[in-house]
């Protein structure tokens, strides 16, 4: 029987502080899984620190790890997305550098890939340590709208750590589509994915690498790709301003016809047309944006570019 093989598909960003820990660690754990041939890709997201001297060293003396050096910082999904194509074996799983998601859990992940009937694995946090109160309260709130908004169900509090066998992996590889939201993609691929719940860990060092511009552009891209709810605010947007409208002018018939009082404020024109333009400002903006996604897919570019692979 051959071993069953795993990749650790670890995206980084600037992470020169804790790189070696990391690999320590996931290393060390490693060492206690039995029967499994275990390597790990790095992906050095155009890191302009010294990450990528730490990786290549890393690598010139262990063969198991491999590298894909990026040719500039292309984002966190795009890493990822490079992690997965570059896999070809039995199972992968996607950690953070910062190991806030613990590579202990390998084992019992395993453990339950393997006396299970499943092909994908999502890691639920029951907590997140030592996150500020401001990205504990928008990443509820995302993971909530995401969960009313998305046409594919996609799991509360889990982040793209995760456990992929084969068959998922294979599918991804094929999906056309850019800007990829992997947490969605995977969930939308289907087959048994079943949940494992954990304990979030603080960063290990260094700050975080989402600030709030790159969150929000996570966001609005996790929404603008999984859902098209949005746009039917424009219509519900449009039917709620057209009552007001209707409300509006039977008021003012009324006061024409019945109380003898003529309308003599143009303070409440300008107020319903101020109120119309907003209204018509923010569908446009809407659809804009689905219009620049469809812009940014027709262009077919690929998700990142890669600089040179190590140990491959
Ligand atoms: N990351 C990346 N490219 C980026 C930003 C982040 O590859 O442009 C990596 C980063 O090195 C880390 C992971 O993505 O391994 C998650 O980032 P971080 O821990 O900063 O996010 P948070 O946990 O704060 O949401
Ligand atoms: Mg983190």
């Amino acid at each position: 029987m051959t071993k069953q093989s795993l990749t650790v598909i670890i995206p980084c960003y600037n992470e020169e502080i804790l790189i070696d820990k990391t690999y320590l660690r996931v290393k060390a754990v490693f060492n206690t899984l039995k029967d499994i041939d275990a390597s790990i890709i790095f992906i050095n997201d155009g890191s302009s620190d010294k990450t990528a001297d730490k990786l290549n060293n890393i690598a010139s003396q262990d063969v198991t790890v491999k590298l894909i050096h990026f040719s500039r910082n292309f984002g966190h999904q795009a890493a990822v997305t490079a992690g997965i194509n570059n896999t070809e074996s039995d199972i992968a799983i996607i950690i953070d550098a910062d190991l806030q998601d613990p590579p202990e859990l390998f084992n019992d992940m395993i453990a339950l890939y393997n006396a299970s009937n499943c092909n994908a694995i999502y890691c639920v946090r029951k907590t997140r340590k030592g996150e500020t109160f401001f990205k504990k309260i928008t990443a509820k709130y995302f993971y909530k709208l995401m969960d009313r908004l998305s046409e594919v169900p996609i799991p509360l509090d889990t982040g793209d750590f995760r456990l992929i066998d084969n068959k998922i992996i294979n599918e991804f590889k094929n999906l056309g589509e850019k800007n990829k939201f992997v947490r969605g993609l995977i969930s939308w691929i289907g087959f048994v994915q079943i949940p494992f719940y954990y304990e979030r860990d603080e960063r290990l060092a260094g700050e975080t690498k989402y600030p709030f511009k790159k969150m929000i552009r996570f966001a609005l891209n996790g929404i603008l790709y999984f859902s098209k709810k949005p746009l039917k605010l424009a219509i519900q947007l449009g039917l709620i301003s057209t009552f007001i409208a209707m409300a509006l002018l039977f008021y003012i018939l009324y006061g024409y016809f019945f109380s003898g009082q003529t309308v003599t404020g143009w303070a409440s024109t300008l107020t319903i047309v101020v109120f119309f333009g907003g209204i018509q400002l923010l569908t446009i903006g809407l659809v804009a944006q689905y219009i620049a996604n469809i812009f940014d897919e027709v262009k077919g570019r690929p998700d990142y570019i890669i600089a040179n692979k190590v140990n491959f």
